[in-house]
């Protein structure tokens, strides 16, 4: 289920990043981070930055912090698979409409990246993970995700989607007994949404 609320921290400077995975590590390592979470949205001018009101900007960071721990305590386990797949959301990619020339194939269910667009955010994650050896997945939601995983049995798994659906990722996973790592959608909305290509690829 997608945030009740739209946002878009691309403009935040890259040291907020750093500083939500070192207290992800943290909390990771069973620590206290108490009111870390307000005192970032304050240093970071978070609220001034998005437009965000406080309660969801708190969310927003919870939630990043959060994704930050379950790497950090699924990191071993993932590092230890052979066999894995990245699924990437289709509203990053560059185009929505017939300009993106990706066919969608409703039996896996995934678009398959024409690679029309050198700048294409999707293009990008797709050429550099399977150039590392993933299977790669562009999904319109996260209920795709059990029947793939179902029928090709991967042992890792790498998503980007926006908080929300990586919690619901998480649970899937989790039942299935298969690590994972996720990298958190920077802006969201429908169409547009950006992810950093510089963490995916320090997770892959
Ligand atoms: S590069 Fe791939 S995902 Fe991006 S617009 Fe082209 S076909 Fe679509």
């Amino acid at each position: 289920m997608p945030y009740k609320f739209t946002f878009d921290l691309s403009r935040i400077p890259r040291f907020f990043f750093t500083e939500i995975t070192k207290v992800g590590y943290q909390k990771g390592l069973h620590k206290k981070i108490g009111k870390i979470t307000l005192e970032i949205v304050k240093k970071f001018k978070i609220q001034e930055m998005t437009g965000l009101n406080l309660s969801d900007a708190v969310v927003l960071l919870e939630d990043l912090i959060d994704i930050q721990a379950r790497n950090f305590l699924e990191r071993d386990k993932f590092v230890r698979t052979n066999k894995r797949v990245l699924f990437l959301p289709h509203c990053s990619r560059k185009y929505m409409d017939n300009r993106c020339k990706a066919k969608f194939d409703p039996e896996i269910p995934s678009y398959i990246c024409a690679h029309c667009s050198p700048d294409c955010l999707i293009n990008k994650a797709v050429t550099a993970a399977e150039k590392k050896g993933y299977d790669v997945y562009i999904i319109p939601g996260g209920s795709c995700i059990p029947k793939i995983l179902k029928a090709k049995r991967y042992e890792g798994v790498v998503g980007v989607a926006c908080g929300e659906e990586i919690k619901l990722g998480g649970e899937i996973l989790a039942k299935m007994g298969i690590p994972g790592q996720a990298v958190p959608l920077i802006k969201n909305g429908c169409a547009n949404t950006i992810f950093s290509l510089e963490n995916l690829l320090n997770v892959l």
